[in-house]
């Protein structure tokens, strides 16, 4: 049997893996369209930017991979009648099962010189630009635009993010955060104005961090059921049972998650899919993002009806927002509390009904809250 993917990033790159991992012994092709093998992102706004890594550490195989690397390859179509991708070199690859991991693009604004921040090479390009100093503007305050600007000062540059939402991150932390955030950013020098549209005039370097569109083309194109995402079920099938898709291209129960562990974890589970070793995915979506000397997790997404508990001092970097319905967990935000997101994370699974009073009280162990 031939599994083929199309798609060499964080999803793609480890539905490979886990195939191998799983026992798979046919051949696997993983398509890729950078020159790049397989690279996981997180490091790119983070470490690669600020230089304290090589992009090479991105790389989520340094030792290899036992699959066949299509690099600087582009797939024009898939012909699902005669089960092969078409390839806009002119070549096919046949497949017998395959795997759409394509990702999704940046969204662009026409403004010609503006760095985006999505690839190794993006990255480097944006590091070069800051390390000439100066002055930085951000479009958009979502996680590239605020981890760019927190990199940014880093380099000295003097830095403006312009939102064009009333908050930062409005679409997936609730207000008590964007507050919070603004205020560390404030802190650190940096101005930000929401609501409100960008002077491009007068900056060196210009960030735009508005977003990703996620890549389903290929699929629509084939007659793949897509709707905001590839639609997929809990086994990572799409509307055809020979056709998978991962990560931030797959819409499941609705909903894309655009995050690392999403990518990695569903692509686990849809490999053993597969394999006939049919595995539901379900996970609590879970991302970080570090900022200054803040670290930030986040686990399920808050709702606006959910009750908040604050634990610590938000003043202080260091809190944990536990958000609940019916005085059971639904999500949670830490700032530099990673035993709080551990412990969390498995009052949240199980369910377990706790005292909103002793959630805020720092002195109650939440290993104890477990216990009951
Ligand atoms: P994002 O997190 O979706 O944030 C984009 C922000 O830009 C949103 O707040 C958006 O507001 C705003 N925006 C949209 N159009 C704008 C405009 N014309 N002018 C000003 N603001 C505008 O996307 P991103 O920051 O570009 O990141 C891209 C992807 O990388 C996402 O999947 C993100 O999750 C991921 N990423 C994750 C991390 C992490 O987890 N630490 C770090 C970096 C990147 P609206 O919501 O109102 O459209």
């Amino acid at each position: 049997m031939r599994i083929v993917i199309v798609g060499a990033g964080q999803a793609g790159g480890w539905v490979a893996r886990a195939l191998r991992d799983e026992g798979f012994t046919g051949q696997i092709t993983l398509v890729g369209e950078e020159a790049h093998p397989p690279y996981q992102r997180p490091p790119l706004s983070k470490e690669v930017l600020l230089g304290d890594v090589p992009p090479e550490h991105c790389y989520l195989w340094p030792a290899g991979l036992d699959a066949e690397l299509r690099l600087n390859t582009r797939v024009r179509s898939i012909d699902r009648s005669a089960r092969q991708l078409r390839l806009a070199d002119g070549g096919t690859i046949a497949y017998d099962r395959l795997c759409i991991a394509t990702g999704g693009r940046v969204r662009r604004l026409d403004m010609p010189g503006a760095h985006y921040l999505r690839t190794i090479d993006d990255a480097l390009a944006l590091r070069a630009a800051l390390l000439r100093g100066g002055s930085v503007l951000v479009i958009g305050g979502g996680w590239i635009g605020l981890e760019a600007a927190a990199a940014a000062r880093r380099f000295g540059c003097s830095v403006t993010v312009v939102e064009a939402a009333a908050r930062l991150c409005s679409r997936v932390v609730p207000p008590m955060l964007s507050e919070y955030l603004h205020g560390l950013h404030h802190r650190n020098g940096v101005t930000i104005a929401c609501n409100a549209t960008p002077d491009v005039a007068a900056h060196d370097t210009i960030i735009v961090g508005i977003g990703i569109v996620p890549n389903t083309e290929l699929a629509e194109d084939a007659g793949l059921e897509v709707a905001n995402g590839i639609v997929v079920d809990e086994y990572g099938t799409t509307s055809d049972a020979d056709i998978f898709a991962v990560g931030d291209v797959a819409a499941l129960n609705g909903q894309r998650i655009e995050s690392w562990a999403n990518a990695q974890n569903q692509a686990i589970a849809t490999a053993r899919s597969m394999l006939g070793k049919y595995t539901p995915y379900s996970e609590i979506p879970w991302f970080w993002s570090n900022q200054y000397d803040v670290n930030l997790q986040f686990l399920g997404f808050a709702r606006p009806e959910d009750e908040v508990v604050v634990r610590g001092d938000v003043a202080s970097d260091r809190f944990s927002l536990f958000f609940l319905s019916s005085d059971r967990i639904s999500a949670m935000i830490a700032a530099n509390s990673m035993k709080d997101i551990r412990a969390g994370k498995r009052l949240i699974e199980r369910g377990i009904s706790v005292s909103p009073d002793r959630l805020a009280d720092p002195s109650q162990s939440l290993q104890d809250l477990l216990k009951a």
